[in-house]
């Protein structure tokens, strides 16, 4: 899998098909969910001393992470 695409222009979110923000291919909902999920991270693995990996497959389980962290979180497992 190549390791870097180009940004195509007018993008779309990968996941819902939205306009992509730029920089990203995720719209706005999912870049913020995505940004959240990784600045939680930093706090969980202190606590939990778990892998990126696992800490995902953890919160895409969750009853309280929001409808868009999950579905971030499994298109990164998806891709990984
Ligand atoms: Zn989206």
């Amino acid at each position: 899998m190549p390791k870097e695409r180009g940004i195509e222009k007018m993008g779309r979110c990968k996941i819902c098909n939205s306009q992509a923000t730029s920089n990203s291919v995720y719209c706005d909902n999912h870049q913020l969910a995505y940004t959240n999920i990784e600045e939680a991270y930093t706090h969980w693995r202190y606590g939990l001393d778990i892998s990126w990996i696992e800490y995902l497959e953890k919160i895409s389980k969750l009853r309280g992470t929001g409808e868009w962290a999950k579905e971030v979180a499994l298109d990164i497992l998806e891709n990984i």
